[in-house]
């Protein structure tokens, strides 16, 4: 008989099949033994009646996390949906043959079989290959996936093209020091702290393009929103009129992501008590606007032209209560505090970039970059960096590039504040940070 899945087995009602999965957990109630199996596919109930004595005997031994095989029949559940939470709920399967296949060899560390792990962070992170089964975990990575997958859609229909650029470089992209030397053979090598210069790069050879990918960062954070490891959502884009073009695209890939995420995850973000508010015009203000009201509203002065987490907080809750948005774009940040390559505005000590801040923090940075290779050196020696180091850069501007710009977003942040986790952590697999090299 060929092994069929969970999902499958409500329209198959009267019929023996084969399953197989992981119990979730065993529960007995007097001489009947009701286990609940999961597969990649759901969860179902299986019950074991005394009569069948082989299965009854080897159902005795089962605990969480065995990996079992069985035939059985799929049976409508007296009394109709038991549970309507799954879409198996109003079927069980009456199990007439159980094997084990594979079962843990040791005690487990923690009980993933409950809805709520309730644990804290480090054990969730300690015993992650375990706490990765239990349901409620598995649906961060569904969300997860359904958003990178819609991110890559929208912008394929918007003509950019995937690439992939290389994360292992001979300078450190942009300056700065967050970023991790690596032996490469018989000299020093840097990890790529963005794929900025690449993907400049490619708008000169394909126009539009976009890049999935790992970013490594050195900084020594022990924030709720920074890892050492990320996954880069990056785009840019060629003959743009302004940076507002680089903003209305992401801000229609906002759009798509979010209404795919709510239409295809709604079991997931329900187990969360999320709800995806649709994304509409996304408001737009000055930093130093945003600096007036976080003065004016919430009595907090910066000491410079700069805003700080708390600040973002704080006009993400003034952006929402007066605008009922998720998302605002900061926009003009002061040259001082952005990348050589940012594009001056017309007063010069500010820059045409932006920041996209989601639900109280910054998922995006981006802007116009300069294309003019006199005015990009120029920019680098007022930052005081060399020009000579970055001679493979600067030849995407010697051969002629057009007017362009685009944005490099964090994919784990956008999850993590979308189901409102704790910290990116959580909606990270095995997330690197300054403590944790493993799992
Ligand atoms: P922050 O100010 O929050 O440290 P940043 O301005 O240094 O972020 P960028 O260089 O602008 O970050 O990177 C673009 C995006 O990548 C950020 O908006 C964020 O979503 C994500 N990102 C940056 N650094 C990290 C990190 N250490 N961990 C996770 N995501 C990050
Ligand atoms: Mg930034």
């Amino acid at each position: 008989m060929e092994r069929i899945l969970i999902d499958e087995t409500p329209k198959l009602i009267g019929q023996v099949v084969k399953l197989q999965g992981w119990v979730n957990i065993r529960r007995d109630h007097g001489k009947l033994i009701f286990i609940d199996l999961r597969d990649r596919s759901g969860k179902i109930q299986m019950v074991i009646i005394p009569d069948k004595e082989d299965a009854h005997r080897a159902a005795k031994e089962i605990r969480s996390e065995y990996i079992i095989e069985v035939e059985g029949l799929v049976k409508a559940r007296p009394g109709g949906a038991k549970n309507e939470k799954i879409p198996t709920g109003g079927v069980e399967i009456e199990v007439e043959r159980l094997d084990v296949i594979s079962k843990p060899e040791v005690e487990l560390p923690v009980d993933i079989s409950v809805e709520e792990l309730n644990l804290n962070l480090d054990t969730l992170l300690d015993n992650r290959t375990l706490v990765l089964r239990n349901e409620k975990v598995k649906a961060i990575f569904k969300i997860y996936a359904e958003m990178i997958g819609a991110y890559a859609r929208i912008v394929k229909q918007e003509g950019f093209l995937e690439i992939k650029t290389p994360k292992i470089l001979d300078s450190a992209t942009e300056g700065g020091a967050n970023f991790f030397k690596i032996k490469y053979f018989d000299k020093d090598a840097y990890l790529a702290q963005s794929p900025q210069f690449y993907k400049q790069a490619g708008v000169g050879i394909f126009e539009r393009v976009f890049e999935v990918g790992s970013v490594f960062r050195a900084e020594p954070h022990y924030t709720t929103r920074h890892v050492n490891e990320y996954i880069g959502l990056d785009a840019e884009m060629g003959f743009i009129g302004g940076f507002e073009d680089v903003m209305a695209e992401l801000e229609k890939v906002m759009a798509y992501v979010m209404v795919e995420v709510s239409r295809n995850c709604q079991n997931e973000l329900e187990a969360y008590g999320a709800q995806i508010m649709p994304v509409e015009k996304i408001p737009r203000m000055k930093l130093t606007e945003a600096l007036d009201i976080l003065d004016k509203e919430y009595g907090k002065k910066m000491d410079e032209v700069d805003i700080d987490a708390e600040g973002e907080r704080l006009i993400c809750e003034w952006v929402k209560k007066n605008h009922n948005s998720d998302f605002v774009f900061l926009t003009h940040y002061p040259t001082n505090i952005r990348p050589f390559y940012s594009m001056p505005s017309p007063d010069p000590q500010y820059t045409e970039t932006f920041d996209l801040l989601f639900m109280g923090v910054e998922i995006a940075s981006g802007g116009q970059r300069i294309h003019n290779y006199g005015q990009l050196v120029a920019s680098m020696k007022k930052h005081k960096l060399d020009p000579e180091e970055f001679r493979h850069y600067l030849d995407i501007f010697k051969y002629g590039i057009p007017p362009h710009g685009g944005w490099g977003l964090g994919s784990e942040r956008i999850v993590q504040k979308i189901l409102g986790l704790g910290s990116i952590k959580e909606a990270i697999l095995f997330p690197r940070d300054v403590k944790r090299l493993t799992p």
